[in-house]
């Protein structure tokens, strides 16, 4: 799942916060040059999504778990491989303006010089919510009726 954690710039010393992975209904993905974010919806991704689901062993989160219980069980299309899926999820993301590209295993990087050597600062870890995404209103339903 995502996290959100403050790190230090070894290049220049700036303060700033990384965020990586995704959420329940997202991906997040970097730019292999200058470390742009860019979210990719599981909506968005569609069937995609759908025969990675159909691929997995198991339920691609605890929060997701029935509704991937009901992809896998209903769900007729062919699986796709975790390397295809990622595959499928940078084409998707395309090409960042500065020319690079955006793949899931990109290093975010420091946003004032863009440099990658950063470390991470240990302690408070939190989190990212997904509540300033938009989801769709079916899966937002779902989630609600998982988690309440
Ligand atoms: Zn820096
Ligand atoms: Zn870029």
């Amino acid at each position: 799942m995502g996290q959100e954690s403050p790190a230090t710039c070894g290049k220049c010393g700036n303060l700033f916060r990384v965020r990586q992975g995704g959420g329940f209904v997202f991906h997040l993905l970097h730019c292999d040059t200058c470390g742009e974010e860019k979210v990719v919806l599981f909506k968005e991704l569609g069937e995609i999504h759908l025969r990675y689901l159909k691929g997995l062993p198991g339920p691609y989160s605890i929060s997701t778990q029935e509704h991937d219980r009901h992809v896998r069980e209903n769900y007729s299309g062919e699986p796709l491989s975790e390397e295809e899926y990622y595959g499928e999820v940078e084409k998707l993301a395309g090409e960042c303006p500065c020319g690079g590209r955006f793949t899931m295993k990109a290093r975010p990087r420091c946003p004032k010089c863009h440099s990658s050597k950063w470390t991470q600062d240990t302690g408070a870890h939190s989190q990212i919510t997904t509540s300033g995404l938009t989801a769709s209103t079916k899966l937002r339903e779902l989630l609600h009726m998982i988690t309440t």
